[in-house]
C-alpha cells in the first residue's frame, strides 16, 4: 500500500499548489501555464509524485532564486 498522492498539494513542500488543472478546470486558467518551470526543478520532486502533483508557486520561486544564484550564470538572467 502506498500513500495516495494528492494532486492539489505541492510535491516539494506539501502545501496546496493552487493548480487549477488538478481541480479539473481548463488548462488555460492555471498560473502554471504561464510560468516557466526549469527542467532542473523536477529533480527535487520525489519520483512517485513526478507528473502527478504540481509544484506550487512558492517552491518554483524559491527554486528559481537558488538556481539562478548557484547554477545558472548571468547568461540566463539576460534571457528573463
Ligand atoms: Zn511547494
Amino acid at each position: 500500500m502506498s500513500i495516495p498522492i494528492d494532486p492539489k498539494c505541492c510535491p516539494i513542500c506539501g502545501k496546496p499548489n493552487q493548480c487549477d488543472r488538478a481541480s479539473g478546470k481548463t488548462n488555460e486558467s492555471c498560473w502554471c501555464v504561464y510560468e516557466k518551470f526549469p527542467p532542473m526543478i523536477f529533480t527535487v520532486v520525489p519520483k512517485e509524485k513526478l507528473h502527478k502533483a504540481c509544484i506550487c508557486k512558492e517552491c518554483l520561486k524559491a527554486f528559481k532564486k537558488s538556481a539562478i544564484q548557484e547554477v545558472v550564470p548571468a547568461a540566463a538572467l539576460a534571457e528573463v
